[in-house]
């Protein structure tokens, strides 16, 4: 089994953290300076392993195995949220350089913008598999400062690179390794996390009608309140959803918007934005359906009629049963008895990538679940730990 350097390694991952520090994280924005610097930097740890290193039109750094395949892609995103984690993304790319150096036949990509800085997100992941089209890249503007893309990519010097697409046939598979950003390996007393799959999220706005009014002349009985019809069927979903819902399920109720939403006026309409997540479509259809059922219900009982529109219907990417298989035997190797199979409740690249190749991820524990927050950290012992699970289960799956 390839063993990884895990001092360089670590090396590494501390080299990178300084580009753009920000306390003990990191602010790097996607095409901005420090992010640049950072894309130049890997670009240079890529061609010091041995890779062809290149970047292309949406900002995707590339590192190309010159050797005989078959070849696995590793890799993650390498910009940060802004004042967040040093180790969000920027893990997963480093881990593939460790299994560049460690000697296993792999391509390292960073993708750019998965954080979503821009509208769209993940520009670099859906590019790079022909789902980003220019008309996309013409609209999209910054969602920090409003700055158009296009001006953000001339501005980086990036205007007029092709974009590169992945080489069908090329990979056997791709490997994202990536933090938790969440409690269950840390209060398991667990430290590698196997995903099972990357959650879908399905989006829903709900739109109240009410009357609006005077709040003191208008008596209760008479008044046609959009906000509380609203809030009502907010309290059933949360009643009815833990008997249809799966054991990881979320439901989150975004934004609440009454109209005029004012102190003295009963509002005359709601909207309210809501989703929920799963990692199985049987049960993202059950969640769905009980959603339905009870917007029927509070259309029978409320005076406030609502509308229940879909705003987008994900389908979850499930990680690949060879590849999870060969991260269960690794883990059980290097770490006996301190991993578990979970699903992952957040988006990552590998939701997109999996559209092309077979794809499964690993997770480190976050210490105290922080992230999207400078003080974001794993243990370096984890760190070390888990890329060595992955450099495992590269060789075990690449031999399979
Ligand atoms: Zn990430």
């Amino acid at each position: 089994m390839p063993r990884i350097d895990a001092d360089r390694f670590l090396k590494d991952l501390n080299d990178l953290r300084k580009i753009g520090a920000y306390r003990t994280g990191v602010h790097r924005p996607t095409y901005s300076p420090q992010d640049m610097e950072s894309r130049r930097w890997l670009m240079e740890r890529l061609a010091e392993c041995g890779l062809e290193p290149s970047i292309d039109g949406i900002g995707n750094v590339y590192g190309r195995h010159k050797g005989p395949g078959p070849h696995l892609l590793v890799g993650s995103h390498i910009e940060s949220q802004n004042q967040a984690g040093w180790l969000d993304g920027a893990l997963g790319v480093v881990a593939g350089v460790a299994l560049a150096r460690a000697g296993l036949p792999v391509d390292v990509c960073a993708f750019a913008d998965e954080e979503g800085h821009f509208e769209g997100g993940f520009l670099g992941s859906r590019s790079i598999i022909g789902e980003l089209s220019e008309e996309e890249i013409d609209r999209s503007r910054s969602r920090n400062d409003g700055q158009p893309l296009r001006e953000a990519l001339a501005a980086a010097g990036l205007a007029g690179k092709p974009r590169m697409q992945l080489e069908p046939g090329r990979h056997k598979g791709f490997f994202e390794m990536h933090i938790e950003q969440g409690t269950q390996l840390e209060s398991n007393s667990l430290r590698v996390g196997v995903v099972t799959g990357i959650v879908a999220i399905w989006q829903w706005l709900i739109r109240f009608e009410g009357q609006q009014d005077h709040a003191g002349g208008t008596t209760m009985a008479e008044r046609k309140d959009a906000g509380l019809s609203a809030v009502r069927l907010l309290a059933a979903i949360d009643q009815e959803f833990p008997r249809v819902c799966g054991e990881r399920s979320t439901w989150t109720t975004g934004r609440i918007s009454l109209e005029p939403g004012a102190p003295s006026i009963i509002p005359g309409s709601a909207e309210v934005l809501f989703q929920f997540r799963d990692v199985s479509v049987p049960v993202l259809e059950r969640m769905e359906q009980t959603l339905r059922r009870l917007v029927q219900e509070s259309n029978r009982r409320e005076k406030c009629p609502a509308t229940l529109i879909q705003k987008s219907r994900a389908t979850p990417a499930i990680c690949d049963p060879a590849m999870m298989a060969a991260l269960d035997a690794a883990a059980q190797a290097e770490a006996p008895g301190a991993w578990t199979r979970m699903p992952s409740g957040a988006g990552h690249d590998a939701q997109y990538i999996a559209k092309r190749m077979p794809a499964a991820m690993l997770f480190t524990p976050s210490i105290g679940g922080i992230s999207h927050h400078w003080a974001e950290d794993t243990k370096e012992e984890d760190l070390a730990l888990c890329c060595q699970v992955l450099a495992s289960a590269a060789e075990r799956f690449l031999s399979a």
